[in-house]
């Protein structure tokens, strides 16, 4: 249950393989257009390096296919963390082999050596087809911490398999951490609990809005997927997006809804538009009338803004996941940042997921009113769904080393 922290490692001395994710954006001539999952590691490599230890960074970047491919090198995030830290970071010419080998024994305390891309071997993302590859790996350290939440949810020989061969000395970094104290709380959350889902698709969010169900008091729908919901009851809903697929599973939710689970609160009104851009000619319905022809859905209306606000003024957790409304054209970001504004200043705990969910609380400017923005896109949806995720289930138990040591 409680994983083992860096906090709880003994570092002197010691040489400390950390899986990062440094799988940062890069424009097309290569040049890094976002640090900020290099800067977020920061607080972890430094504590190492306080601490006395060696480090030996690895991390995958794009999707190299198992193949050497010259513009997918780490060098330019061993640069930029260089920078960042005013020290130099060793770059590895591999992240497996002889040569690496030698770097890594010749490595002194305080100092960094960063290996090159993970994912140029089949081994990492395959570790069950390349053994050998993942106990090469395990070679490159005495102790062993993840700090990459962002491929927390792959099974990959770098986040999970490589685990075993440190066995009571495999740790959550800080950022790991910060994660597991928030999602991972969401599986006793202090009730009420309030969670929000919307985005585009519930094909893409089904197994969270249904596991949500199961856990939240309430969970309130926005954003495209409320359209699903809303023919699924029979209501017309015009030219809005929405998933033929999924009608029927809408209904198994709505069929679900406050019988033992969390009750479903759907939009009561609809920011409907003629078209999806700045500008267009819009109006506000209310939904049981249904979406008449030639509109769509773009955002929640005011009174569902109304009830919304009315459930989580009642919370003391809430989750929120996608948007709920078209959020990046500023007429029809309305619902969206008003339920913002709403979280910051609740004194519920408030946690936000998802990448453009952070990117609507930053446009609310509200940023610092949230008490965690989980930034791990898939894996927050993972472990919001499943509770737990393969990087962290692999680290070692805080009890199992307590007696070990
Ligand atoms: P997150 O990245 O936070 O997980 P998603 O990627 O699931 O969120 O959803 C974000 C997208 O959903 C945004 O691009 C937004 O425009 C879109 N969206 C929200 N409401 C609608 C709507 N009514 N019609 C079309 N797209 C929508
Ligand atoms: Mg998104």
């Amino acid at each position: 249950m409680h994983k083992l922290l860096i906090k709880d490692l003994p570092i002197e001395g010691k040489k400390v393989l950390m899986r990062v994710d440094f799988n940062v954006p890069l424009d097309k001539q290569g040049r890094i257009t976002d640090d900020t999952r290099i800067s977020a590691t920061l607080p972890s490599i430094r504590y190492v390096l306080d601490h006395g230890g060696a480090l030996v960074l690895m991390s995958h970047l794009g999707r190299p296919k198992d193949q050497k491919v010259a513009e997918l090198s780490l060098k330019p995030c061993a640069e930029r963390l260089s920078r960042l830290l005013g020290r130099p970071v060793l770059m590895a010419s591999d992240c497996v082999g002889n040569e690496v080998e030698k770097m890594v024994r010749a490595l002194k305390p305080g100092q960094i050596l960063m290996l090159e891309n993970l994912r140029f071997h089949r081994g990492e993302e395959q570790p069950e087809k390349d053994e050998a590859f993942v106990s090469a790996l395990a070679k490159l350290g005495d102790l062993y911490v993840n700090d990459a939440f962002g491929a927390a949810h792959r099974a990959h020989a770098s986040t999970a398999a490589i685990a075993k061969f440190f066995q009571g000395k495999a740790a959550a970094g800080f950022l790991l951490e910060k994660e597991m104290n928030f999602i991972g709380a969401l599986k006793h959350p202090k009730r009420p609990f309030c969670a929000i889902v919307g985005g585009s698709k519930l094909s893409t969010k089904y197994g969270v809005v249904e596991a949500l169900m199961k856990k939240a008091n309430t969970v309130l729908i926005g954003g495209g997927m409320a359209y699903t919901f809303l023919k699924a009851q029979g209501i017309p809903i015009g030219n809005s997006i929405h998933e033929d697929d999924f009608l029927e599973k809408a209904r198994q939710l709505l069929e679900q809804s406050g019988k033992g689970w969390g009750r479903l609160v759907l939009p009561t009104d609809i920011v409907v538009a003629r078209e999806v851009k700045e500008g267009a000619d819009f109006k506000i319905i209310e939904s049981a009338k249904g979406i008449p022809d030639g509109y769509e859905g773009v955002d929640i209306g005011p009174e569902t803004v109304a009830n919304f606000t009315g459930e989580l003024l009642h919370a003391v957790t809430v989750l929120w996941n996608g948007p709920l409304g078209v959020y990046e054209i500023p007429a029809f970001s309305r619902g969206t940042n008003a339920i913002a504004h709403v979280l910051a200043q609740l004194k519920a705990v408030t946690i936000v997921g998802g990448g453009d969910s952070i990117a609507a609380i930053q446009a609310a400017g509200v940023t610092d009113k949230i008490s965690h923005l989980s930034t791990g896109g898939g894996a927050s949806l993972e472990y919001i769904e499943h509770g737990t995720l393969p990087g962290i289930e692999a680290l070692s138990d805080r009890i199992a080393t307590a007696t070990a040591r």
